[in-house]
Parts: C-alpha cells; sequence; structure tokens
C-alpha cells in the first residue's frame, strides 16, 4: 500500500473540497471529476 492509499482519506480536492480516488497513478475528485496527477508519488494538489 502506498503512503497515497494511506492517506486518501484526508486528502482532499483543492477546488471543492470533494473526496478523492484513485484511478490508475491518478487522483480523481469525486465531486468535481477534476483529475491531479502524482509525480513520483507525490499528488500534485494544485490549482491551476
Ligand atoms: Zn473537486
Amino acid at each position: 500500500m502506498s503512503w497515497i492509499e494511506k492517506y486518501l482519506e484526508i486528502l482532499q480536492c483543492p477546488y471543492c473540497g470533494g473526496d478523492l480516488y484513485l484511478d490508475s497513478n491518478k487522483l480523481v475528485c469525486k465531486k468535481c471529476k477534476r483529475v491531479f496527477d502524482i509525480i513520483e508519488g507525490i499528488p500534485i494538489l494544485l490549482r491551476r
């Protein structure tokens, strides 16, 4: 289990505060469906 899976519960979408889920090495917001890259094991949860 990667640390991302472990901390998925406390990670939030930076746009809407929604919950995130892992989808083939990216994080996806359950609410607004925005997709966030995971680069070298670090999720990039920044507004662009
Ligand atoms: Zn969102």
